[in-house]
C-alpha cells in the first residue's frame, strides 16, 4: 500500500514504552499471570529473567490524545467499545 501523503512534522506523536525489570532495566521477563479488564487496561504479573524481581506491568488502554467528539470524556480508541 502506499503511504498516504501526510505533513509528517506536523501529526501528533504517541510514546510507547516498553516494559522492562524497573530494577535491572532487562527486557526479558516471564509472565506469571494476566488479565485484561472490562475497561480496556490490562495487568501482568512478570518475574525478571535477568535478576529475578517480580514486577506489574500495567497497560492503560487509551493515550491521551484523540479527539472527544461527543464529550463525554472518553477518547476515541479504535472502535473497541464493548
Ligand atoms: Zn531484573
Amino acid at each position: 500500500m502506499p503511504e498516504a501523503k501526510h505533513d509528517w512534522e506536523n501529526v501528533p506523536t504517541v510514546f510507547i514504552y516498553r516494559s522492562c525489570c524497573p530494577t535491572c532495566r532487562s527486557e526479558r521477563y516471564k509472565p506469571i499471570k494476566g488479565k485484561a479488564e472490562l475497561d480496556g487496561s490490562s495487568w501482568r504479573r512478570c518475574i525478571c529473567d535477568n535478576c529475578g524481581s517480580p514486577y506489574l506491568v500495567i497497560s492503560e488502554p487509551l493515550p491521551e490524545v484523540g479527539s472527544d467528539e461527543d464529550g463525554d470524556g472518553y477518547y476515541w480508541n479504535g472502535g473497541n467499545e464493548r
